[in-house]
């Protein structure tokens, strides 16, 4: 693999870039691998490039149905933070994000990470507390947070209405560290670092079937044939009930739309990232100029990939009265993503009840940011067959056992 610099910018410059190489192949599946990776999203891709570069495990095959990222990872709105209530889930975000910090220099690739600030606004006593009790927690975990004043938020969001009809703006939670990168690049990154590597990405080629023998997974059937592998890493977001029913057992998991849309391109109004999750909507500015807004979730479960027009309704309402300018803007697209919730609201990185079968998912409305830790501790989980600490709390066996790790009524956040 070439390395991208500056020096390869102008080198290309100078022979109408005629010498750039493709960024990764497009290989027809092999017999078999050590390790077969099915879906092609960030989480995936992330297991398997971890698997190479720590563990040192590179016969490996990522199987993607569509095309790479085209899933939820190339769907998101790219928010990054680890403030998060709970040790075991600060601890993973956390370690995502220290990742992120240095991930563009790590996989030679500018994944755009903007560590521009992010703040989630408090619009009622009951957050203002969930949110200072959050601080308190991040700070005995060593994750830098603040609670900040309303004339703060102001001043840092000039465009935010604080005096709102329904809900009044009282602070917020904010994180210095936290912010935004670039879906695609992130995907892109890691599948070109793992292409180098020589593991095989296979797009275009749904698995139809897991093959099993003596409770052991043995390989996989796919719309391009049976490939055999020795262990089987199962990262499919929203579709991981259905390749678990190829397996034979059942997942605790929900699948549901969750839509974002954006607005024509303006001028620079907006420097942070803002949630606001009382009133449920969510505002950062990309760098062609366009807003990236969104809310919560559409019910009933389906696998629609577009979402409701009532939800769109609902958070348009909750923006234009967050930040009035909205009502002055045109929409230029909107689009949908099958979110994969747990009934604690947090993800999944776990053996199975098939031997050499691993399940990473659960990550729902807020897997983006995840990313780089996911990978990490599934590579880790893949690799040694035991969970490490980072994942070990995300077990399967937690819903069993009723130790949930329950981010969603303890800290009230969504994304
Ligand atoms: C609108 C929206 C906004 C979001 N905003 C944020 C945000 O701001 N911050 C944040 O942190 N997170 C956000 N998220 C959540 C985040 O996008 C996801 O949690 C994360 O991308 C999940 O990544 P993944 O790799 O697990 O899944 P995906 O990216 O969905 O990848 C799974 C892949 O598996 C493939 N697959 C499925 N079945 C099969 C099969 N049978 N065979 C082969 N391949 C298969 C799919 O095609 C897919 O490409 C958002 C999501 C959406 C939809």
């Amino acid at each position: 693999m070439r390395r991208y610099s500056i020096f390869a910018i102008a080198r290309e410059a100078m022979r109408y870039h005629s010498g750039w190489e493709r960024a990764w192949r497009a290989p027809e599946p092999k017999k078999r691998y050590d390790v077969i990776v099915v879906g092609a999203g960030g989480h995936g891709l992330a297991t398997a490039y971890y698997l190479g570069k720590v563990h040192g495990i590179k016969n490996v095959a990522i199987i993607e149905k569509g095309w790479l990222g085209g899933g939820n990872s190339g769907r998101n709105t790219t928010i990054i933070r680890s403030n998060y209530l709970q040790d075991a889930s600060a601890a993973i975000f956390e370690k995502a994000l220290q990742l992120y910090e240095g991930l563009a220099k790590d996989l030679n690739y500018n994944v755009m990470f903007s560590p521009r600030g992010l703040l989630m606004l408090a619009q009622s006593e009951h957050e203002v507390r969930g949110y200072k009790r959050t601080v308190y927690a991040n700070a005995l975990q060593g994750i830098e947070t603040e609670w900040i004043s309303r004339e703060q938020v102001k001043d840092l969001v000039p465009i935010i209405n604080i005096d709102g009809p329904r809900y009044p703006v009282l602070g917020a939670l904010y994180q210095a560290r936290g912010g935004t990168g670039r879906h695609d690049a992130v995907n892109w990154g890691y599948a070109r670092a793992c292409d180098a590597m020589g593991m095989d990405i296979i797009q275009q080629c749904e698995v139809t079937g897991i093959r099993t023998e003596n409770g052991e997974v043995r390989g996989v059937d796919t719309t391009k044939g049976s490939i055999d592998c020795g262990k089987l890493a199962v990262v499919v977001s929203g579709h991981s009930g259905v390749l678990a029913e190829m397996a034979g057992f059942r997942m605790p998991i929900e699948s549901c739309p969750l839509q974002a849309w954006v607005s024509e391109p303006i001028k620079p109004v907006i420097d942070v990232v803002v949630m606001a999750n009382l009133v449920h909507c969510y505002i950062s500015q990309s760098d062609k100029g366009e807003l990236v807004l969104g809310g919560g979730i559409d019910h009933p479960n389906n696998y629609s990939q577009r979402g409701s027009w009532y939800t769109l309704e609902e958070t348009t309402r909750a923006l234009v009265e967050t930040y009035p300018i909205i009502s002055r803007l045109k929409m230029l697209r909107q689009w949908g993503g099958i979110m994969d919730i747990t009934g604690d609201h947090s993800p999944i990185i776990s053996k199975t009840p098939v031997r050499n079968m691993f399940m990473d998912c659960g990550w729902g409305t807020g897997g983006f940011k995840a990313i780089p830790g996911s990978g990490w501790a599934m590579a880790e989980l893949v690799a040694k067959g035991e969970p490490g600490p980072l994942a070990a709390p995300f077990s399967l066996e937690r819903f069993r056992e009723g130790r949930f790790i329950d981010e969603s009524v303890a800290a009230g956040v969504a994304h």
